[in-house]
């Protein structure tokens, strides 16, 4: 448990104690930390609603300010069932009912585990720690909600009021996270990509979960492309293109089939074409991992052809249950900044640096100053197991990936036994601009699967041999990534990002006035900036408060003085009037802005 975790379920203990302390017959079952915080499960006829926080949190606040210590007990498993059977496990002191729940949870310790208990003031739980030393130590907390929850997940067992609550070190980081969460609120992609009219669900004829890029979301994921193509061009890969659908044997093979058939699409069935009355099925792909193998396998390989980098933006599918479905974050259909990187051991290293090395270069142009990559490694004691059985391949990649990371300064944690089955990967977390928190990506080394799909290079020694794969997908999904984006932005994009870069803006209608602004439009458009072009008669302030209210980045208003002095006036959405400029500088400020892809 890290520390705040420790906070957070020090504070259940600190809810249950209030909790009693109004309502001494409440049974208490499981109190855990969980994401952002922490719940207790109670079962208790009066019905917690917000209604009672105010009350139960002024209980609270008596525990931690009295500052308790929590007192460590350890027991023997007869005496925990008689504490129970008195009621006086997760309770103030010995009541007529058992504490039914405790007891069950006490009778399914295994034999030999330690039992402990913890006291806190006049409470005393069931529990295996740790916690903080004191109640005082729980700077700040606030009870959020409340669900309903059947005890231990199962709906045949009796239904429990699950009380949600937070907890931070101090106030000031409790008021930061909720300051946030507001923030948040407002900046939800699904609102905000609305507005804009980056995207739509048409959940009644295409699916749900099968996002329609609209066309401001579409220049977006155009950009973003052009991005990936010109890096990955200048780091050397080479573009493939592949079906959205293989057959079966394809993911027999990669081991998707039987293991992830819950995450795909149901197979369709073809009759086959051959003569007989077998049937073939082809399933959409999950990923575009097995397609490049099979590139890869479509021409013989020497040493002097790695490394093999294959880029691709593939389109892939995933069957995500419909409750899991969320805006553009948990999607059916997803475009990954996809590329398979084929090298040989004494190449690796170097390929993965680059790797690395790309994903800062994204950081820096998106502004994401914090990040933290999350090493994980295997756990020899379940190589054959839990990890492919190559003990000296992962022994060596493992040390190339930390010295590569600690070389090139990248602030990282190392996670043991979380590497996934055929190699260790690296999970990238940022924190947007608001510091919310997102994973953004995986880099991962694959050991085992060029070797089920039979691919190999002929090496020097003109032996067959095997190449390392390294999957990594920097920008992620245009999904995923454009969510985080949008809400990274509050949808301000940059002006190289933006769906609407510039809006000339006409003041009057004389026929001058109207040729210089067309004028301008077109030599903006041959440079291939968005730019559109508004020539109605509303006045200024309505023209300029409507491309502001579409978040149109750029705006170049025209009037007659401009005109004359071949101007144009200069303003920018959320920064205001920025003055007349000579029209040609102007101009070429914003083509170097879209080329820089600057902030
Ligand atoms: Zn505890
Ligand atoms: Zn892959």
């Amino acid at each position: 448990m890290t520390e705040l975790e420790r906070i957070r379920h020090s504070c259940a203990h600190v809810l249950a104690t209030a909790i009693l302390k109004i309502w001494p017959d409440a049974q208490f079952a499981a109190g855990p930390p969980v994401e952002n915080g922490f719940y207790y499960d109670v079962e208790l006829p009066h019905r917690i609603s917000p209604e009672d926080f105010e009350r139960i949190e002024a209980e609270m606040k008596k525990e931690t300010k009295a500052n308790h210590v929590f007192e460590r007990i350890e027991v023997s498993r007869d005496e925990a069932i008689a504490m129970a059977k008195d009621g006086t496990l997760a309770a103030l002191g010995a009541r007529p009912e058992p504490s039914k729940f405790k007891l069950d949870i006490v009778e399914r310790i295994p034999d030999g585990e330690v039992i402990t208990l913890y006291r806190n003031g006049d409470f005393t739980d069931l529990c295996a720690g740790p916690h903080v030393m004191r109640t005082g130590n729980i700077g700040a907390f606030k009870l959020t909600h409340v669900a309903s929850a059947y005890y231990k997940g199962d709906e045949n067992n009796p239904q429990l009021q699950r009380i949600y609550g937070t907890a931070f070190k101090n106030k000031t980081a409790m008021d930061e996270y909720f300051a946030m969460l507001e923030e948040a609120k407002k900046r939800d992609h699904r609102k905000i990509g609305q507005e804009m009219g980056l995207f739509a669900m048409d959940a009644e004829y295409v699916g749900p979960g099968l996002p329609l890029w609209l066309p401001k979301g579409t220049a977006i994921v155009e950009e973003l492309e052009k991005l990936a193509k010109e890096t990955e061009f200048a780091a050397g890969y080479v573009r493939v293109r592949t079906p959205h659908l293989a057959r079966e044997k394809m993911y027999q093979t990669s081991g998707h089939l039987p293991y992830y058939e819950e995450s795909m699409f149901p197979p369709m069935e073809l009759k086959s074409e051959d003569e007989g009355p077998t049937c073939e099925r082809y399933y959409l792909k999950a990923m575009n991992c097995p397609h490049h193998h099979r590139i890869f396998a479509a021409e013989p390989h020497s040493y002097r052809d790695l490394p093999l980098r294959l880029a691709e933006y593939g389109c892939c599918y995933r069957y995500e249950q419909s409750g899991e479905l969320f805006g553009l974050m948990r999607v059916r259909s997803l475009n990954m900044n996809d590329a398979h990187i084929y090298c040989t051991e004494e190449q690796f290293a170097e390929e993965f640096r680059a790797v690395n090395e790309m994903y800062l270069k994204y950081f820096a142009i998106f502004g994401l100053g914090k990040y933290q990559m999350r090493f994980s490694t295997h756990d020899p004691a379940k190589l054959g197991q839990k990890f492919v059985d190559e003990p000296e391949l992962w022994k060596k990649t493992e040390d190339m990936v930390r010295q590569v990371l600690v070389e090139s300064g990248i602030n990282f944690v190392e996670v043991p036994n979380e590497a996934a089955f055929y190699g260790p990967k690296i999970d990238v977390q940022v924190w947007s601009a608001i510091g919310r928190e997102f994973t953004i990506a995986t880099n991962q080394v694959d050991f085992a699967v060029p070797s089920k799909f039979g691919l190999v290079y002929r090496d020097r020694d003109n032996q067959e041999k095997t190449p390392l794969c390294i999957h990594r997908a920097p920008l992620g999904t245009h999904e995923r990534f454009i969510g985080f984006l949008i809400e990274h932005y509050a949808g301000n994009f940059p002006l190289w990002l933006a769906p609407d870069q510039v809006r000339v803006i006409t003041i009057g209608n004389e026929d001058a006035l109207i040729d210089y602004a067309k004028a301008i439009h077109r030599e903006l458009r041959t440079h291939e900036v968005r730019a559109d072009l508004d020539l109605g008669t509303d006045p200024m302030k309505a023209k300029i408060a409507d491309a502001e209210k579409s978040k149109v980045h750029t705006m170049l208003v025209i009037g007659a003085r401009d005109l004359d002095a071949g101007n144009v006036s200069l303003r920018v959405h959320g920064k205001g009037n920025l003055g007349a400029k000579p029209r040609a500088e102007a101009i070429a400020e914003i083509i170097t802005s879209i080329r820089e892809r600057q902030a």
